[in-house]
């Protein structure tokens, strides 16, 4: 394979396939091509993305078996480690077809969980590069489970060097079942011959954990985030986007209207969809509900809300299953987002300065939730059973009180932070310069 002497000008996207990480890795493609790069994106054929919302990359598919999402964080190492097995064959042999075609040999980069390419590409000595879609606290709590280990009688305790973080938010706090964390650990730990690592943050959000991710490992780490802002917005869903949502939100007036959206794979129960739909209608504000359908113990959630609640919907609210989330989150009608807290939902929320209720559920979505409460200091934790008195005191602390008005203020400070990392000159913009560099020179 002596294809050298070149600049390196084609790249292969490796997603994982669940929606939280086929969004930024089409983002980091959609940012690669228009610095001049070819985009392949080898991708499972369960939750394929959309090929024709990206007519400029080429999408080669893989067999990779029946899968299903995963419901739980139990689950989602299976999920991963099936994923792993099934697609490294297809992937293999994918590679080699595309490279006995063509002069240039790819940089493959892919998921970090999508472990299997790094080994493919090892095997077929192409140069790879990891992209995390977890930011670097949640990669970090990981070297943190030995010590979980130690002090399982003080959950309230905080994690050393992981600022506001305590060990009952790490992504684990189920000691009987720490062992099957243990491939997840080696996957982040061993990089094998990746020669660098891409994090979808940046360093006024993260510059802690980023410079302490740094130390354990020998490569570059480009901190490039939130890609979204420097991707312009095709859609990456996998689900149909209902558009309609928007003409209702251009009749509400400025910050009114709470927005409630728990992602692509958190579940919620009967008993909580109706204390939901009761806390709404008792805070007297607008809202725009997503009910994905199937996240209601697998059933259509519109089914099993109460029957009287169809008249506050009519009054002032809007469902859909689901919403182009980015074009509600930059809309001057809402005031706020009750979020499951998926890392792709906060960066999104931050980067329009919309401040947040944080209800999270499994996996990074504590750590995350934590950050957004207590770090950044932009959004209320939800941590108590969801019962409707409390959610309506919550949505009027946001929506209505002083409190929520301040939080609204430190929203658009932070976005602005945020949004100069981006700029010219900025972190993130500078490290994007220099991953092109970098992939260039493999
Ligand atoms: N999303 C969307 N419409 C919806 C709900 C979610 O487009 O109605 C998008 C959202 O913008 C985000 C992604 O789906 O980019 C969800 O990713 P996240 O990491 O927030 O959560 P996950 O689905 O991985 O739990």
């Amino acid at each position: 394979m002596e294809k050298q002497g070149h600049r390196c000008r084609q790249v292969v996207l490796v997603p994982i396939p669940l929606q939280g990480h086929i969004t930024p890795m089409l983002q980091l493609g959609t940012i690669l091509h228009s610095r001049g790069f070819s985009i392949t994106v080898a991708h499972a054929q369960f939750n394929s993305p959309h090929a024709s919302n990206h007519p400029e990359f080429t999408f080669l598919s893989l067999s990779d078996g029946s899968s299903s999402t995963p419901k739980a964080s139990d689950d989602f190492i299976d999920f991963m480690s099936n994923i792993n097995l099934n697609c490294r064959a297809p992937l293999q042999e994918a590679l080699t077809q595309m490279i006995a075609k063509q002069e240039d040999l790819p940089c493959v980069i892919h998921d970090g969980i999508m472990h299997c390419a790094e080994a493919v590409a090892r095997y077929l000595k192409l140069p790879s590069i990891i992209l995390y879609t977890l930011n670097p606290t949640n990669l970090l709590t990981y070297y943190a489970y030995p010590r979980l280990l130690e002090q399982d009688s003080k959950l309230l305790e905080l994690v050393p060097g992981l600022d506001s973080l305590r060990f009952k938010d790490l992504p684990v706090s189920n000691f009987g079942n720490l062992s099957a964390l243990l491939p997840f650990k080696a996957i982040i730990r061993d990089i094998g011959s990746s020669s660098a690592i891409i994090l979808n943050t940046n360093e006024c959000l993260e510059q802690s954990s980023i410079v302490q991710f740094q130390e354990q490992y020998p490569v570059p780490i480009f901190s490039i985030g939130p890609m979204h802002l420097a991707a312009p917005a095709s859609s990456c869903s996998l689900l149909k986007e209902d558009t309609s949502c928007i003409e209702w939100l251009d009749k509400q007036t400025q910050h009114s209207v709470i927005y409630l959206s728990f992602g692509s794979i958190a579940l919620t129960s009967e008993k909580e969809l109706a204390e939901m739909a009761w806390g709404l209608a008792n805070s007297k504000q607008p809202f725009l509900w997503v009910l994905r359908p199937g996240s209601a113990d697998g059933l259509d959630p519109t089914d099993l809300l109460p029957h009287s609640f169809k008249e506050t919907v009519e009054k002032r609210g809007c469902i859909v299953n689901w919403a182009p989330q980015r074009q509600v989150l930059a809309h001057s009608a809402v005031g706020g987002f009750w979020t499951h807290c998926g890392w792709n939902s906060i960066l999104e929320s931050i980067s329009e300065g919309v401040p947040m209720i944080c209800r999270s559920a499994f996996g990074d979505q504590r750590v995350n939730a934590r950050y957004v409460c207590h770090v950044w200091n932009v959004g209320f934790e939800f941590e108590n059973d969801l019962e409707r008195g409390e959610i309506e005191r919550v949505i009027t602390r946001l929506m209505v009180e002083k409190e929520g008005e301040e939080m609204r203020k430190r929203a658009l400070d932070l976005k602005v932070k945020v949004e100069l990392c981006s700029r010219k000159g900025g972190s993130s913009y500078n490290l994007l310069n220099e991953l092109v560099d970098h992939i260039m020179s493999v």
